[in-house]
């Protein structure tokens, strides 16, 4: 066995927030009022969070950032944490750190930085997108903290959204699935994946996309765990999918190349032990846990 099995089980990456997101509390406009003065801000501009010294760069409120949305991201402790969406075509210079690629800067920051910088993410590109009602088209204004939105003229409510994709993992025997996705960087390999559609079940998607993308039959599936994902707004079902045989076809339009790997060159290629142009999925991708904990398994 490759030294792969001591790799440490890490935790997935933008889930495990530690914050208490006091959702019953969050709607009560006097109680908002009161922790958004006692509040730290986390700005983002253009999507990006401030990060200062690789950490999530909270900071005192600044009327400067009156114009834009602010969220509520809960309580960490007694400690109030609210993202502000800092408007302008300007990168705003804070005197401390930089606005930083969020996909990035999950390789860089603390787990928990990275789950409560996603989270704020999810929320700030959402209100960025859904000012106007899709019911009647007029102006909405976010409530409940930034979890609402209402228009003013038709009175609709509107919710952040969150919008599954499945991403699944063939598995034969000893060996698994992976297919190169013809938006992949060079040389990636991962699970497949796709996004539910209305009137499926999980297991429905699984099956169809396996289907359309890779010509598999699919015995037997089985979840494994989820992850958050906020470009914008997915959710992802990990699941393992038993193939009843080898035999698959590529769509060759979405992916454009499949392997069967064994547990062993699995084990090797996390490990960097096997030097060619394939690459395993990143450590931040939910991906990664499924081809590394089966491999393990
Ligand atoms: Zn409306």
């Amino acid at each position: 066995m490759g030294k792969a099995a001591d790799l440490p089980n890490l935790p997935i990456t933008f889930a495990g927030s530690p914050l208490e997101r006091a959702s019953e509390r969050r709607i009560d406009p006097t109680w908002l009022a009161a922790q958004f003065k006692g509040g730290l801000f986390l700005p983002f501009w253009q999507n990006k969070p401030l990060i200062v010294e690789d950490r999530a760069g909270f900071l005192p409120w600044r009327d400067a950032w009156q114009e834009g949305v602010c969220v509520f991201l809960g309580l960490d402790e007694d400690q109030a944490l609210f993202a502000v969406d800092i408007v302008g075509e300007t990168d705003p210079d804070l005197g401390c750190g930089a606005f930083a690629d969020m996909r990035a800067s999950a390789f860089v920051l603390p787990a928990r930085d990275t789950a409560i910088a996603g989270q704020a993410k999810a929320l700030i590109d959402w209100h960025r997108r859904h000012g106007f009602c899709s019911n009647c088209g007029a102006a909405t204004a976010p409530c409940d903290g930034g979890y609402r939105r209402v228009c003013g003229v038709c009175a609709a409510e509107h919710f952040p959204r969150t919008d599954p994709v499945v991403i699944m993992l063939p598995v034969l025997g000893d060996q698994c699935l992976v297919g190169r996705n013809a938006r992949f960087a060079n040389g990636l390999y991962s699970a497949f994946a796709g996004f539910v559609e209305p009137g499926e079940s999980m297991e429905d998607a699984v099956r169809r996309e396996l289907q359309e993308e890779a010509g598999l039959q699919i015995g037997a599936i089985r979840y494994h765990a989820s992850q958050p994902w906020p470009f914008p707004s997915s959710l992802m079902l990990g699941c393992y999918a038993d193939a009843l045989s080898r035999d698959f076809k590529i769509d060759g339009n979405e992916i454009v190349d499949a392997r069967w790997l064994s547990k062993d060159e699995v084990r090797k290629r996390l490990a960097k032990e096997i030097e060619d142009e394939m690459t395993m999925p990143a450590s931040i991708a939910i991906a990664h846990h499924l081809v590394r904990d089966w491999a393990n398994g």
